[in-house]
């Protein structure tokens, strides 16, 4: 189950995007986020940020970390809910595929290893940063998708996260 690990678990699981340790993230000399959107910063049908999202990207710019927003979704919502962020953004990504974090990770500057990606898919977000070589960070999911690919993801996603909880690799519990 080697591979599993290497692929599918994150360096971290969180509950929820404000519970991330930016102090943390400093002394690992990250200096670049790349974050999903969709049931990562808010639920994957709310337009806009709440004013709790953006005062964390008010705190990731205080701290001069760079930041990208990678989604999956198309054009018009990822560039409607940045507008008012004035943050990069990539849309119609195709996590896990590695080619737009290896993009945003090239436009910000850094290197591979002083970025981190965060995002609510194992099977797109954790895998695609981890195959590309990147940090990992794992929240729970603001809201439950309808998305059929999401469905089919989530079991997957539920099997897995379930064995490295038996493995004792995530010692978070989901209330
Ligand atoms: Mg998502």
């Amino acid at each position: 189950m080697g591979i599993l690990k290497r692929l599918f678990l994150p360096n971290q699981y969180v509950k929820d995007i404000h519970e991330i340790d930016f102090q943390q993230l400093e002394k690992l000399d990250i200096r670049g986020i790349i974050t999903d959107l969709d049931n990562t910063l808010v639920g994957w049908d709310e337009a806009n940020p709440t004013p709790k999202v953006e005062e964390w990207f008010k705190t990731i710019d205080e701290r001069g970390f760079k930041v990208t927003v990678v989604s999956n979704n198309n054009e018009k919502r990822v560039k409607a809910f940045c507008k008012g962020l004035n943050v990069d953004y990539i849309f119609k990504a195709q996590k896990p595929r590695g080619k737009s974090l290896r993009k945003a990770t090239r436009k910000m500057g850094l290197k591979k290893e002083q970025v981190v990606v965060i995002g609510d898919q194992m099977m797109t977000d954790v895998f695609g940063g981890n195959r590309s070589g990147l940090y990992t960070i794992m929240v729970v999911p603001v809201k439950n998708s309808d998305g059929l690919a999401t469905k089919v993801n989530r079991l997957i996603e539920r099997r897995i996260l379930s064995h490295f909880k038996r493995k004792g690799y995530i010692t978070w519990e989901e209330s």
